[in-house]
């Protein structure tokens, strides 16, 4: 069985080595070995393995693995590349094995670049896997170290936002490839308001298209709420060091207008799709942060001082008036008994209970 094992790792190796542009793999449903006919299959930059041989790949690469690992002994880094990735590309899950591609990294052995490339590759598979983003932020860490230039930057982060794009369409509440996402805004693009705008116009498809997926709201409060804060960042961020542009993106968007625009995208939505509990979360949390910004505003009402961003607009504020008249719509449309009219409920009470509106509609 190592032979077999052993010419099957030759042969992905070659594989890999004959097409630099592989960005699929997956196993295929093949129970039963067809003789001679090799289980490494190639296609049109796509990789994949028969079933019937991942058991033998997988446990021979992991015992010469771990049997180096526990007494290293010189050995040439194809070989190490061969097992760690033969390893991980059928169960990414072992922080041992990547620690040690880590370490290899460190010593220049592997460059970040194809490192970058071979985990895009394990998530083509596995879109769910917490230490595959784990891996790829070290790599990026390393790779940025205080010498990226602004314009390689801008092109790392485009790609990043696609990557995590894909695996939040393959993976439902992909809540690592969302935690990603959040993570390159606050990190590489230091929470630059111009991107996040960009980001919240450019997600409104992807969350009208996915209306249960509550980490893609979560995300969309992760930018709103970018809005909200008083320590903007007044350096420029690190894309746009050395252009023209402008950081703060559309200053004059107030928070209070943003807040108006993102309820009614939601009432559209939500008068679109009914029985979805996550519209109604995000819901409340607009309706927190404008209750926020009304109690912070007459605290200090007459304070000149006080943050503009956080001000309505004459006759733009979203009220107890305005959600009543939302409410009563909502209520043709959802039948007696429906799933709508219990989440409906529930939000009426927490409206009385949280933000005490004092509404006049009831349902009960
Ligand atoms: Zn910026």
């Amino acid at each position: 069985m190592d032979v077999l094992a052993e010419r099957i790792l030759l042969d992905l190796r070659n594989t890999f080595k004959k097409d630099p542009l592989i960005d699929e793999f997956d196993v295929l449903p093949v129970h039963e070995s067809v003789s001679n006919k090799c289980p490494v299959i190639h296609v049109e930059h796509k990789i994949a393995l028969e079933d019937w041989c991942v058991k033998h790949v997988y446990v021979y690469a992991y015992s010469k693995f771990f049997t180096w690992r526990k007494k290293p002994y010189k050995i040439d880094s194809e070989c190490f590349l061969t097992w760690t990735s033969a390893i991980l590309l059928i169960n990414p899950e072992i922080e041992t094995v990547w620690n040690a591609r880590k370490e290899f990294v460190c010593q220049n052995l592997l460059l970040p670049e194809n490192e970058l490339k071979f985990s895009e590759l394990v998530l083509s598979r596995k879109p769910k896997s917490f230490p595959v983003y784990a891996h790829r932020k070290w790599v990026l860490f390393q790779w940025f170290k205080g010498k990226c230039s602004p314009c390689s930057l801008q092109q790392v982060v485009d790609h990043e936002l696609r990557l995590c794009t894909r695996g939040a369409n393959l993976y439902p509440n992909n809540y690592y490839a969302w935690c990603h996402r959040t993570w390159l805004m606050k990190e590489l693009c230091h929470n630059c308001l111009k991107i996040v705008s960009e980001e919240l116009t450019s997600m409104e498809c992807w969350t009208s298209a996915h209306v249960s997926d509550h980490c893609g709201f979560n995300y969309r409060q992760f930018l709103l709420s970018c809005y909200s804060r008083e320590d903007l960042n007044i350096m420029p961020c690190p894309l746009h060091a050395s252009g023209g542009e402008n950081c703060s993106g559309k200053k004059t968007v107030l928070f209070a207008s943003l807040l108006q625009q993102e309820i009614s995208f939601l009432c559209n939505l939500q008068a679109a799709y009914l029985g979805h509990e996550t519209l109604w979360y995000h819901r409340r949390f607009i309706l927190h942060e404008i209750h926020r910004m009304n109690v912070s505003k007459s605290a200090d009402s007459e304070d000149a001082g006080s943050c503009k961003r956080h001000k309505w607009d004459k006759g733009e504020e979203w009220d107890i008036r305005q959600e009543e008249n939302f409410l009563i719509e909502n209520l043709q449309r959802a039948r007696d008994g429906s799933w709508e009219r219990t989440l409906m409920e529930r939000h009426i009470k927490w409206l009385k209970n949280v933000v005490c509106w004092p509404l006049s509609l009831s349902l009960g």
